[in-house]
């Protein structure tokens, strides 16, 4: 196709690089410097298999996980740096100066607050604590002439709590929350616990105004239903609290059919096996290629939006052994609304820059259609502010978007 993008690698990643970006989709814990993590496990005394950052890539940080299970043991390491407010601040922090250096200019930045309530912190002081680190970037970076002047769109950003599908002892609030439930099965006491910080979130964000801008389920998709969190995402719901659901990421399709009829996802976190008619399970459903034909006409219909994580995916399923193969490509052929995300940099070793460029390099991406999922990035986006400001802003990124690729061939 000769209006595909088409530069040389090198004039084309500096333009990439400098078009405002966005990330719906990054875990803080699984996007913390590995100095960072370092640095602090040093202070407070923590086990790391390693204390070099080479160490670290190779020991935890891997090119290729065996499966979700896997690349999920890692945030074990993550999560003990994250035990107090001024490590957290810190982290957040430093997630929105990375995104900043490399052109991101609106970011949700997600993760658990459960996992880092404790003796000194409750979810209140948790929130707070994330929120000053990315105001801090924010304001900062806001202050800048080019902003300021209304040459370049601003820095913004939302905050997105995640509920888990399946607890584990990985924090000291989970460890009690489980303890304290000895009669009851896995799912009833994951099934409160999403309740519990839904009902939290709403409350810290309309006491606070801290952008608290959706709520996400997260963690291991396989034996641990979407429809289990029922209760968690329709409080959400009634509060007017955005949704994402993680799903399609090592599950089938009913898993986002699910996501979006139970839970009232807005967007889907990866959805990778959208397509897949052999992942199906459910004896119900006995034309599986029609289910998933179906599936997907909905699903574009409604703009519900496919938070893409390319390089994710690639290390959690084997099945993938090559991007080409991945459903991304499909997915862009029946236009269904997809945004491109990190999913986790430190972990996946990537950036939203490398990510567009992974992009561009497997499929066959018109100018057009890149400019497409920059597009929906910003306008499905749970923009904290009122819907009139989100447009202005929404404005100002494509206006920027169209400067800076203005003459550049296949844009
Ligand atoms: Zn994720």
């Amino acid at each position: 196709m000769n209006n595909e993008v088409n530069l040389n690698k090198k004039d084309l990643e500096k333009i990439i690089k400098k078009i405002p970006k966005n990330d719906l989709h990054v875990h803080l814990d699984g996007s913390i410097r590995p100095e960072t993590i370092i640095d602090i496990a040093k202070k407070e005394n923590l086990d790391l298999p390693s204390y070099t950052v080479e160490g670290l890539n190779e020991t935890l940080f891997k090119n290729q996980y065996r499966n979700l299970e896997e690349y999920l043991s890692t945030f074990k390491y993550s999560c003990a740096v994250m035990q107090k407010p001024e490590y957290l601040e810190q982290i957040a922090y430093e997630l929105a100066i990375d995104n900043q250096n490399e052109g991101v200019r609106y970011l949700e930045a997600r993760f658990a607050p459960q996992l880092h309530i404790n003796d000194y912190m409750n979810m209140e002081m948790v929130l707070m604590a994330v929120n000053k680190g990315l105001e801090k970037a924010q304001s900062e970076f806001n202050n800048r002439s080019v902003i300021k002047n209304g040459e370049e769109p601003p820095f913004y950003y939302g905050i997105i709590v995640c509920a888990m599908r399946n607890l584990g002892h990985w924090s000291s609030y989970y460890d009690n929350f489980i303890k304290s439930f000895t009669f009851s099965d896995d799912h009833i006491v994951s099934r409160l616990a999403s309740l519990e910080l839904a009902k939290g979130a709403l409350k810290i964000r309309d006491k606070t105004g801290i952008p608290i801008a959706g709520l996400d389920l997260a963690g291991a998709e396989m034996g641990y239903p979407a429809a289990n969190h029922w209760e968690a995402f329709q409080c959400a719901h009634e509060g007017f609290l955005p949704k994402t659901v993680h799903a399609g990421e090592a599950y089938g399709p009913e898993s986002i059919f699910q996501a979006i009829t139970d839970l009232h996802a807005d967007r889907i976190g990866h959805g990778y096996f959208l397509f897949d008619a052999s992942k199906i399970r459910d004896k119900k459903i006995v034309d599986k290629e029609k289910y998933i034909e179906k599936l997907g006409q909905f699903i574009a219909d409604r703009r519900i939006t496919i938070e893409v994580c390319l390089t994710s995916n690639l290390q959690t399923n084997q099945s993938i052994d090559d991007i080409k193969n991945h459903s991304f490509g499909k997915m862009i052929q029946k236009n269904i609304c997809t945004v491109f995300c990190t999913d986790n940099r430190t972990v996946s070793k990537t950036s939203a820059t490398k990510e567009i460029m992974l992009a561009i390099n497997n499929f066959p991406l018109s100018g057009k259609t890149l400019r497409n999922c920059i597009t929906y990035g910003f306008k499905r986006s749970f923009f904290p502010g009122d819907y009139s400001e989100k447009r202005k802003y929404v404005r100002k990124c494509l206006d920027y978007y169209d400067n800076v690729t203005e003459g550049a061939t296949g844009f």
